[in-house]
């Protein structure tokens, strides 16, 4: 299901992210979960965007830190 480009806002702090009919440049955190049978939201799809400095935040109050894995770029 690809609509035209939407403006996307971040769910947490209300910044655009990205503006309507732009060339993404912006990197943002895209979640689309479809709740199933065992959670209490079964058959729902919730989805929200956030922006890179409050998932930055976000992950800081994890308690066990986010993995992260260097990926090394061939250009
Ligand atoms: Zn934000």
């Amino acid at each position: 299901m690809k609509t035209e480009r939407q403006e996307i806002i971040c769910n947490c702090c209300k910044k655009i992210i990205q503006k309507k009919s732009r060339i993404p440049d912006t990197e943002f955190l895209h979640v689309e979960k479809e709740w199933g049978y065992f959670s209490e939201k079964d058959g729902e799809i919730q989805e929200f965007d956030v922006c890179e400095t409050c998932y930055d935040e976000w992950v800081k109050s994890f308690q066990i830190p986010v993995k992260t894995i260097e990926v090394t770029e061939l250009v």
